[in-house]
């Protein structure tokens, strides 16, 4: 395993404390990739090719249009109206009179294109290898388990990518050990965070005592982080 260019990062979000690490990475990638679709790099012939016809998709383009230096966006905006044109129309006219079901499917091709997206790709790619790492890291290193059981845990979604990682790279029995573990540190993270959220529901009765701790406080946005992941 290429060592220390992977782990390290996971590593620091373990340590960090984070809710989920692995939301903690994917927002820091993000960034990174929205930063790097703003920026020059945009403006090289290949790269304007495949981001002329991928596009971004709605939150992105949101990102984008927030960030600094419209000139590249414009320019990705005209080609790929053009596009998108281009392929809508062609859509409508072929699915013309056709039956509803047959009908739906050219509809669900020409959303696909619009979700399609340039940084939603490699954050996919980016969060994969972070996944990959993660589970190798339980196996191979010997001091990580222990983070990883004394962790804030995943959110859902990150907790089920783990699990179908540990089930595609480890043998069947580590995988089972993993995914048991997993289970146990969910469990335990969403039972602290029940009796914080109770704590922060209780706080909004007239004999709360009104000096809620910093966890209390933070319970709300930490269920949420849990179920939905980062937003
Ligand atoms: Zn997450
Ligand atoms: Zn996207």
């Amino acid at each position: 395993m290429k060592y220390e260019l992977e782990t390290i990062p996971v590593w620091r979000a373990y340590e960090s404390g984070a809710a989920c690490p692995l939301c903690m990475l994917q927002d820091e990638a993000e960034k990174q990739y929205v930063k790097f679709f703003l920026g020059n790099s945009v403006m090289a012939p290949e790269m304007r090719v495949q981001v002329n016809e991928t596009g971004f998709c709605r939150r992105h383009f949101h990102k984008l249009l927030a960030g600094e230096g419209k000139l590249g966006l414009s320019l990705v905006a005209q080609t790929h109206i053009d596009e998108v044109t281009k392929n809508v129309a062609g859509k409508l006219r072929a699915a013309g009179g056709l039956r509803r079901k047959r009908l739906g499917a050219y509809v669900a091709e020409a959303r696909e294109q619009l979700a399609d997206c340039m940084v939603c790709r490699r954050m996919a790619y980016t969060l994969g290898n972070y996944t990959f790492t993660l589970v190798t890291l339980w196996a191979d290193d010997e001091a990580f388990p222990a983070a990883y059981r004394a962790s804030h845990g995943l959110c859902f979604a990150h907790t089920l990518d783990v699990a179908e990682m540990a089930a595609r790279i480890l043998p069947r029995e580590r995988s089972a050990e993993f995914l048991s573990v997993t289970a146990d540190v969910l469990e335990k993270s969403v039972s602290d965070l029940a009796a914080d959220l109770e704590s922060f529901v209780q706080g909004f009765d007239y004999r709360s005592s009104g000096h809620p701790t910093e966890a209390v406080k933070s319970a709300p946005s930490r269920a949420i982080e849990k179920l939905a992941g980062r937003g």
